[in-house]
């Protein structure tokens, strides 16, 4: 990660007092138009992060790296990206690890595949299919813009659905963010190593649906589970001790599922989660 002094092409936040967030891409030379005022980018270059300083308008600004958070909501977005409460929910529930070997699609605006990469770190691959061209390269941009040049990134103009090429094999995760997951399935099940996980991110019931009686119906795939992540923000301010009046109300659900030798569907493991007899198994989840 980025420390030390601002430098030349680093992504920087702008914050004003109310909160209002500006991200600005540092140039030598380079001026921004922040609120009615300006500020010159050579009074931040070479300065340490988490400092203030003021446009010509007097108007004060907090400076500091985004987040990766903060940096993918502020990125130029082609397509919806996944919000940062579920890749973080995502990085545990596909089990993420340095050096794995991870398929992805579609890439969209690169925000997953951002958060894969970190995960996976220099030792690791991930491989990116994407249909189409113009989302592939505001995605190659907005992650070149935030990681820097990274050999651990294999992006191809692909179509999940045709299959994974033999190149891209042994996989240890697959992850989808693609409009039918079900359609990957028997790919899956030919490219994941035993073990291997299958998570599929989609915003509808009838989509986990479909998806999860895929999986079950491929014989090859157990533990087979849905969960949607929920953050409730809070205020905490003298009296005023509250959840945020507004929460993100709903993105997707993230459908899990372990790659395992073929077997006949067995009770034992296609119950659903609120069958389990020993609620040590449920409270686990
Ligand atoms: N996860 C991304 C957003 C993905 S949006 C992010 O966080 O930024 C869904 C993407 O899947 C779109 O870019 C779409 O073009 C792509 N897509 C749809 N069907 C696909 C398929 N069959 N194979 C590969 N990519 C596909």
């Amino acid at each position: 990660m980025p420390s030390g002094p601002l430098r030349d092409g680093e992504p920087v936040l702008l914050i004003d007092r109310r909160r209002r967030r500006y991200m600005i891409t540092l140039r030598p030379g380079g001026t921004s138009d922040l609120r009615g005022g300006k500020l010159s980018h050579d009074d931040l270059l070479g300065k340490e992060e988490g400092g203030t300083i003021r446009s010509t308008r007097g108007e004060r600004f907090l400076v500091v790296r985004p987040t990766m958070a903060e940096f993918i909501l502020e990125m130029p977005r082609g397509a919806q990206v996944v919000y940062p409460k579920d890749l973080g929910a995502i990085l545990i529930g596909a089990d993420l690890f340095p050096g794995a070997r991870v398929l992805e699609a579609g890439t969209g605006s690169g925000a997953l595949t951002m958060a894969l990469l970190r995960a996976v770190g220099p030792g690791g691959r991930v491989i990116s299919y994407e249909l189409r061209e113009e989302f592939a390269r505001t995605a190659e941009r907005n992650i070149h813009r935030f990681l820097g040049p990274t050999e651990s990134l294999v992006p191809r103009r692909r179509d999940i659905y045709e299959g994974v090429l033999p190149e891209d094999l042994p996989l240890d995760r697959i992850i989808l963010d693609v409009p039918e997951p079900w359609r990957a399935v028997p790919h899956a099940t030919h490219a994941l190593s035993p073990g291997g996980i299958f998570l599929a991110y989609v915003p509808t019931v009838p989509q986990a649906v479909e998806a999860t009686e895929g999986l079950r119906a491929s014989g090859t795939f157990a533990l087979i589970d849905t969960v949607e992540v929920l953050v409730r923000p809070w205020n905490i301010d003298g009296r005023s001790v509250r959840p945020v009046h507004r929460m993100v109300g709903h993105t997707g659900f993230l459908v899990t599922a372990r790659r395992v030798q073929r077997q006949e569907p067995s009770a034992a493991l296609e119950a659903p989660l609120d069958s389990a007899e020993d609620t040590d198994e449920t409270e686990g989840l």
